[in-house]
């Protein structure tokens, strides 16, 4: 799990900046996509933010579709089609425009809602004529949850609801090698907030950030979670509130399988593969800071407030299987050597070149003759293929997907495996993981057959 191996790395910097002992306990409200993505939508964040007194710092995400088209802006220009560039900056723009006037009802606050998109494609306009950079793309992606939080607080003004908008790029920065600087994000805040006292709602953006270069970036697609989650452990909240479209993280990839149901509890451990392995409920990193700093996590429906969700805290709360969840785009990479056999020192050695090219390897299994392994970011692998070929023959699959069978001492649990073979006899498994951890198994399948073996498990360990 690459995103928990780099926790050590904050420890020592993080355990320096204790809690201030005077400040009030504060929670963190992230709202996703879905739940910004319409005028009406809004409504039920504003009533769902003022529900209790607690202070709360409230995160939101681009309206949904926004940071897709956002993105075909920034391909388009990637590849010189100003045209098209220019079309869907012209209908994404058209879009607000329809969005604010169902958001506001007065002049006043119709106006300034203008005058906000106004400026923001403006510079999406400018943009079409500068020539593409990895940096302008960053700048291109951040003007979604600008957006949307500019918009939020027009509509909050207009409600008479009090609160403080926060420029995240004044306090979220990651390093060179693109980690939060969790230390630095806590001592800012903690600023910001501080001068402004009396307030009690605080508005920012979520996915935004700035680089060690000073540039703005992004904590990459999803990321809202991930915002949610530092800011909850720099303010030592008590707890993160991730709202979202779905009542919770459930059993299954509901958008694959057609019976799932919400999981009431979930530990850190447990949650952090389900991300880290496909539930796309979370940011795969989102887990770390609540584990590391203790704070609950909750995932809740903003279309269904009432709903329970599902509770992630340090206590697993029941053993067994608790959720499916499956990983897509995955490079499957076998090193045979005949040498491997006697050879010690061989697996350091493979490992070795994918840390040279900083790429995280997910699934290991070894024979005596070979190694094979898998890993998501492809973005070095004709380096890494010609630095392993003197190894031995190399052989590469692409297009694979990894099944995570996720719960609490599972590999204790009676018949699991059984149940996932027997269940899964007419799939063909390239690789199986067992045994690495008490919260999961994981299998190796090609994509093809990734719906029908989330079917059949859904079936065969949850009878649904
Ligand atoms: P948001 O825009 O609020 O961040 P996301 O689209 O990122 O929402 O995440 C919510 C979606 O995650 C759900 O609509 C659902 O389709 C998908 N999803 C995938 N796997 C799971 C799972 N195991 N449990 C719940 N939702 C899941
Ligand atoms: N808007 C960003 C995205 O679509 C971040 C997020 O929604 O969490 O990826
Ligand atoms: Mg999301």
């Amino acid at each position: 799990m690459a995103e928990l191996q780099k926790l050590p790395l904050y420890i020592t910097f993080a355990t320096q900046l204790k809690k201030i002992p005077e400040e009030e306990e504060m929670k963190v409200m992230k709202f996703g996509g879905t739940s910004v993505g319409k005028p009406e939508r809004m409504n039920e964040i504003a009533r769902l933010i003022t529900k209790d007194e607690e202070s709360k710092i409230v995160v939101l995400s681009a309206l949904s579709g926004t940071t897709n088209s956002l993105s075909e802006i920034s391909n388009s220009l990637s590849k010189g089609d100003r045209v098209s560039a220019k079309q869907r900056i012209d209908a994404l723009e058209l879009h607000y425009q329809n969005f604010i006037i169902q958001l506001v009802k007065s002049e006043e606050a119709y106006n300034k809602a203008k005058s906000i998109i106004a400026e923001h494609f403006e510079f999406l306009n400018i943009i079409l004529k500068i020539s593409y950079s990895e940096a302008l793309n960053k700048d291109i992606l951040a003007q979604g949850e600008l957006l949307s939080t500019k918009l939020f607080s027009v509509f909050l003004n207009e409600k008479n609801i009090p609160h403080t908008w926060l420029p995240a790029l004044d306090f979220m920065t990651i390093d060179s090698s693109g980690e939060p600087q969790v230390g630095s994000i806590k001592v800012k805040l903690s600023q910001i907030l501080q001068r402004h006292k009396g307030s009690t709602i605080f508005l920012t953006q979520g996915y935004i950030c700035r680089n060690s270069k000073g540039e703005v970036d992004n904590l990459k697609r999803g990321g809202s979670d991930y915002t949610a989650s530092l800011i909850a452990g720099a303010i030592s909240a008590s707890v993160c509130e991730i709202w979202t479209d779905i009542d919770g993280m459930h059993n299954n990839d509901p958008r694959m399988v057609k019976k799932t149901k919400p999981i009431s509890r979930l530990s850190f451990d447990e949650a952090a593969e389900l991300a880290y392995f496909g539930a796309k409920i979370l940011h795969p990193a989102s887990i770390w800071p609540a584990q590391y700093f203790n704070f609950p996590v909750r995932l809740l429906n903003t279309m269904q407030p009432e709903a329970p969700g599902t509770l992630i805290m340090s206590e697993a709360g029941s053993v067994g299987v608790k959720a499916v969840a499956a990983k897509d785009f995955i490079t499957a990479i076998k090193i045979k050597s005949s040498r491997m056999l006697l050879a010690y020192g061989f697996l350091r050695k493979v490992f070795e070149v994918f840390e040279k090219y900083q790429t995280a390897i997910d699934m290991v299994t070894t024979s005596e003759v070979a190694v094979s392994l898998t890993i998501d970011n492809d973005a070095y692998l004709s380096e890494i293929i010609k630095e392993l070929e003197p190894f031995g023959s190399v052989e590469v699959d692409s297009d694979q997907t990894i099944v995570s069978i996720v719960g609490n001492q599972i590999t204790q649990t009676k018949d699991v495996l059984a149940k996932v073979f027997t269940n899964l006899s007419g799939i063909p498994v390239r690789m199986v993981s067992y045994g690495g951890s008490q919260h999961n198994i994981s299998i190796l399948i090609s994509r093809e057959h990734k719906e029908k073996t989330l079917q059949l498990l859904n079936k065969g360990l949850f009878g649904m």
